[in-house]
Formats: C-alpha cells, sequence, structure tokens
C-alpha cells in the first residue's frame, strides 16, 4: 500500500508543489487548507492533477481538523498552514504567535497518536538577521528590539518549533524542522508582498520596478522544486529533533542586482525606482535584516542538492505568469 500524508497549507504556494510531488511519487495526500493564503483556485488545482483519488482534503484549519478528532492515519505529517508574507502577516498581527502554537500542539497530540512523523515547515525569519545576514543552525538567535509583525511571525514559528522539539524529547514523537530561505517560483502570488512576483509582474507590465530603500538587502533564493526536495528529505532522512536551513547559497543577491537580472532575464524595458515601503504598504510593514544560509547541514546529513539559479527562477516564473494559467 502506498504511503498516505496529511499535509496542511496543501493548497498553498510550497504545499501546492510538494502535494504535486508527493502523487508523482506514487503517495497518497489528504490537504487541510482553509484557502486564507491559497495563490490558485482550487478547481483549476484539482483539474491540473486530474482530480487523482489519491487526494483528498478538508477545507478548514488545522485548528478545527484537529479538534474534528478525525479517524484518519497517515504515515507523516507535513505542516506548512500558515500566515505567510511581509505584507500578508500584517492583518493578522497579534493573533499570529497564538495561531502557530494553537497549530503545532494540535498537530503533535495528533500525530503522536497515530504514530506520524512531523515535518515543520518553519521559516529563515527565527534568526532574527544571524551573523550580519549569515545564518547557521547553530548559532544564537537574534530577537530584534524593534517590535513588529514580523517579529510576531519570526518568535510564533520560533516558539512552535522549539515545543516541538521539545515534544520530541518527551514523548515518542517524530520531528524534523525545516527553515526556507526566500522560495520562489510558479503560484507564487504577489499578494504577500514577496519581491520576485511583484519585479516580474512589473517587469511584464512595463512598470518601474520597485526596489525598496536603496536595493543593498541581501537575500539567498531557491526554486520551489528545490524546497520541495529539502521537505521531502527531511522527512525521510531528518535527524529527529533537528532543523535545516533549506536555502540555496549560491544564489545570495542584492535586491537592486535581483531587479536588474529581473529586466535582463525577461527583457523588459522598465526603469527601476527607489521607493519607502512603508509609503505603498503603511506603518505596519517591516524590513527583514539581511538573510542567506549556511546549508551544509541540509547538504551533507540529508544530502540535499538544489539544482537551480537565480536566472531560471526568474525565467520560469516570468513563462507561468505570461501563461495566464490560474494553476
Ligand atoms: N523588496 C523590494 N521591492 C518589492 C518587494 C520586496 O525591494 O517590491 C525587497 C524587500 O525589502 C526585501 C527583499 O526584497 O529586502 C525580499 O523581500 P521578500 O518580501 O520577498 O522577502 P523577505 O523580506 O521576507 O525575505
Amino acid at each position: 500500500m502506498s504511503k498516505r500524508f496529511l499535509v496542511t497549507g496543501g493548497f498553498g504556494f510550497i504545499g501546492s508543489h510538494l502535494v504535486e510531488r508527493l502523487l508523482a511519487d506514487g503517495a497518497r495526500a489528504h490537504v487541510v487548507d482553509d484557502l486564507s493564503t491559497s495563490p490558485i483556485s482550487l478547481d483549476a488545482f484539482l483539474d491540473l492533477l486530474g482530480r487523482p483519488a489519491a487526494l483528498t482534503h478538508d477545507l478548514c484549519t488545522v485548528l478545527d481538523y484537529c479538534q474534528g478528532n478525525p479517524r484518519d492515519s497517515f504515515d507523516g505529517v507535513f505542516h506548512l498552514a500558515s500566515v505567510v508574507g511581509p505584507v500578508g502577516v500584517l492583518p493578522h498581527a497579534g493573533k499570529i504567535a497564538h495561531m502557530m502554537i494553537n497549530d503545532m500542539t494540535a498537530l503533535s497530540d495528533l500525530a503522536s497518536r497515530m504514530g506520524a512523523k512531523i515535518v515543520d515547515v518553519s521559516t529563515s525569519e527565527v534568526y532574527g538577521g544571524g551573523r550580519d545576514g549569515w545564518c547557521s543552525e547553530d548559532d544564537t538567535k537574534l530577537i530584534q528590539a524593534n517590535v513588529t509583525v514580523r517579529l510576531e511571525y519570526a518568535v510564533g514559528k520560533l516558539a512552535a518549533e522549539t515545543a516541538l522539539v521539545n515534544r520530541t524529547k518527551v514523548s515518542p514523537l517524530q520531528a524534523s524542522i525545516v527553515r526556507p530561505f526566500n522560495v520562489a517560483g510558479p503560484r507564487q502570488s504577489a499578494k504577500g508582498g514577496f519581491v520576485l512576483p511583484r519585479f516580474i509582474q512589473q517587469a511584464l507590465a512595463g512598470e518601474p520596478l520597485t526596489v525598496y530603500h536603496d536595493g543593498t538587502m541581501v537575500r539567498a533564493f531557491t526554486h520551489v522544486s528545490d524546497i520541495v526536495d529539502g521537505i521531502l528529505l527531511a522527512m525521510e532522512r531528518g535527524e529527529n529533533g533537528r532543523a535545516y536551513n533549506i536555502g540555496n547559497p549560491r544564489n545570495k543577491t542584492t535586491i537592486l542586482e535581483l531587479a536588474k537580472r529581473v529586466l535582463r532575464v525577461t527583457g523588459s524595458r522598465s526603469e527601476i525606482s527607489f521607493v519607502d515601503p512603508a509609503a505603498i504598504f503603511g506603518p505596519l510593514f517591516a524590513e527583514a535584516n539581511d538573510k542567506y544560509p549556511d546549508a551544509s547541514l541540509a547538504l551533507r546529513s540529508l544530502g540535499w542538492d538544489p539544482k537551480h539559479g537565480v536566472d531560471f527562477v526568474i525565467q520560469d516564473m516570468a513563462d507561468y505568469i505570461r501563461s495566464g494559467r490560474t494553476a
């Protein structure tokens, strides 16, 4: 019998790619998603997959699903459901950390009952900027002094991770954590505020690319299919209670350089304009410190092997946006 996985957030950006891969690999998937951040139409996505019997779903929150005491049984749980994005999190200010911890507690109870391993898809934001942007799993985390909605997102994710790891120490629950760095690829929505869908849409529309401040911010972009590889490897080989950076250090770039690459790869004649994001999104918007991964742990011990460079990520997203597909 093929393996069956619970995927929370399986109709979101990363989740939908993970579900596609699980099904292609012959596994079965049950998605729990309230469609709140889904960048795709559910019908179009199901049509794209050919409405396979191996994919089932409940359209509700993680908490509602868990509190319904489902009788389902799973070999593993991928936890991706979350509010997301520098702009996407703003309407949830004050409720984010609470939501993340409640979801994690309920899922840990559920997974414990079923004897299923959890892979928690967390965030590189937990580092708070690391060592001038360089983030290693062994480093002390930084809690920035400035209290922002972004900080609530970061500490909520970190608190949920911490509780999960401690559960593995005091109970038989098995869990590994993945911390993605700047994921990008087809289906990523500009609504969350993420830079690449914004730049590419602007470039294709001939509008100015909105580089915030002076564009010197540093990030490392990773194609969503490489992220999915890392998530699957964490389920297969991840050490119990261990967190793994999943981000391609070779794709490190400043945002101004990224904007120039987008113009080059798309052949756009748009201008670059330097803007203040608070003027667009309001005073709750906050910038993250520079961040890029030390991925040596995932490369070495998971055998993770990211394949795609920044130009490919841009090209792939531009092809998707040009195609006008909704899934
Ligand atoms: N950014 C930008 N223009 C935009 C959107 C984002 O210059 O239209 C910058 C943003 O300030 C940040 C970087 O691009 O320095 C990455 O932003 P994103 O929101 O994609 O990810 P995060 O900041 O969470 O790493």
